[in-house]
């Protein structure tokens, strides 16, 4: 059968693609230290299993929005957490974010502006919408923050009239690089958005795994009337598999709420009844949920800045992570090196590092570098959550104070992956 166009230069999403290798590889018996795929490992909170097993006789289709004591909850569930106001009616439950984010995408007007690196599928979106998808560059020494010079640099470059809508998505804390955006920050580029026609589609899947040293902000706060939000529950109640994510749309958007219900309508019908009844225990803020959060979090935390005290001193650049469960190290010092063992791109490295170390990472590329930027995505979630949590609660103290013992007693595999990193980098050394 032919192919049609738009599909014909569609891949597998390079992450779900992962995934699915490694799945196989492990069957087959091999070891493989797995730090290619983002999916938080704490097992579903217990009163959300209890609301899913309670309503599982719910058979009925409902309507696309959301069912209200749901989009309720999560509206109440915004003000006490970030103290933002987005009433029942603004907001959309959706089969994850990501179909919101495509439904978002679908019914904006406008090119698309992303920040490189970006998480793996908002180029693709554009490219199904066959839309313009502008790379704005970010530097590594500042930790490939998008920075106002370079976001009016791409608006001058690639769309100049005013008059013209233009659509920037933003994702903080950062997948792939685990950063995020201070107040002040947000403020300089919600004033370039303002000044020229730029909608925010601001990705907060990962707001409440920012790490306790730093506050989430959202530049919703500082640009209401032209950011859309998306979140959910797939990271930090780790319920990527249930897919509930939410939309929060500015107010006075009807023509824009009506577009996106219609392509949710069309397309998805609405997110499974159970679910959202579920859903609606898991946006509770008064049942221990909230404290589940933050825990989940601090061990993501502790375990993704060992990892990353463990590249650092393998002379290696890599962010400052600050939430999500990530690090994004280049070995751009390392090129010479590199080269001498066939290394020249991303995409090489991340296979090298496969064949020769087994550890499966994903490429800079894959996140819209350039393919000669030697830079990697690690994810740090190869572990077994319950036993993780459940050791960081009987002794807080002692995992804060003592990650290496905390990181080898529960997440043997993320040690191991660093281990077989600091080999890699030996290797490399020896070549210069
Ligand atoms: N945004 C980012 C940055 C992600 O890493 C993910 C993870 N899949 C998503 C959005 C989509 O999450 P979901 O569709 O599960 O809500
Ligand atoms: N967000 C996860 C990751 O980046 C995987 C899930 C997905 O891509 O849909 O690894």
């Amino acid at each position: 059968m032919d192919i049609s166009f738009s599909a014909k230069n569609i891949a597998h999403s390079a992450t779900l693609a992962m995934n699915e290798l490694i799945a196989s590889i492990r069957e087959s018996g091999e070891k493989v230290y797995h730090m290619g795929f983002g999916e938080s490992p704490f097992p579903v909170h217990h009163l959300i299993r209890k609301a899913l097993c309670d309503n599982s006789w719910r058979h009925s289709y409902l309507a696309t929005q959301g069912i209200l004591p749901l989009r309720e909850q999560v509206s109440m569930f915004y003000k006490k957490m970030f103290n933002l106001d987005y009433p029942p009616e603004q907001i959309v439950i959706g089969p994850g974010s990501k179909p919101l984010m495509f439904a978002a995408l679908t019914a904006l007007d406008g090119s698309i502006f992303l920040p490189a690196p970006s998480w793996v599928s908002y180029q693709h979106m554009g490219h199904f919408l066959s839309r313009e998808v502008h790379h704005i560059i970010t530097r590594s020494k500042n930790s490939y923050r998008l920075e106002p010079d370079a976001l009016v640099g791409a608006i001058q470059e690639n769309a100049p009239d005013s008059k013209q809508q233009k659509v920037l998505v933003m994702n903080y804390p950062c997948n792939p690089t685990g950063h995020s955006y201070d107040g002040h920050q947000l403020v300089e580029i919600a004033d370039i958005a303002r000044e020229n026609n730029v909608i925010v589609l601001s990705d907060e899947i990962y707001a409440l795994t920012h790490f306790r040293d730093q506050e989430h902000h959202s530049i919703a706060e500082f640009y209401p009337e032209g950011t859309l939000i998306t979140g959910g529950l797939s990271k930090d109640r780790s319920l990527g598999g249930y897919r509930l994510g939410t939309l929060l749309i500015p107010p006075d958007e009807t023509p824009l709420l009506r577009a996106i219900l219609a392509v949710g309508s069309e397309i998805w019908s609405c997110v499974s009844a159970p679910i959202q009844y579920a859903g609606i225990e898991a946006y509770r803020i008064d049942t221990g949920l909230v404290e589940y959060i933050r825990d989940c979090a601090t061990v993501h935390e502790v375990v993704t800045r060992y990892v990353y005290q463990r590249i650092r001193t393998m002379d290696v650049t890599c962010p400052y992570p600050q939430g999500a469960f990530y690090l994004f190290p280049d070995w751009n010092d390392r090129r010479m090196a590199l080269k001498k063992i066939g290394i020249t791109t991303s995409k090489e490295l991340a296979n090298y590092l496969l064949e020769n170390y087994h550890v499966a990472s994903l490429p800079g590329s894959e996140f819209g570098m350039p393919p000669e930027d030697l830079c990697l995505r690690l994810a740090t979630v190869d572990y077994d959550g319950e036993l993780a949590l459940d050791t960081y609660l009987e002794d807080m103290s002692s995992a804060l104070e003592h990650p290496e013992t905390f990181v080898s007693a529960v997440a043997p595999s993320v040690l191991g992956a660093c281990d077989q990193l600091d080999l890699f980098a030996a290797h490399i050394s020896s070549e210069e």
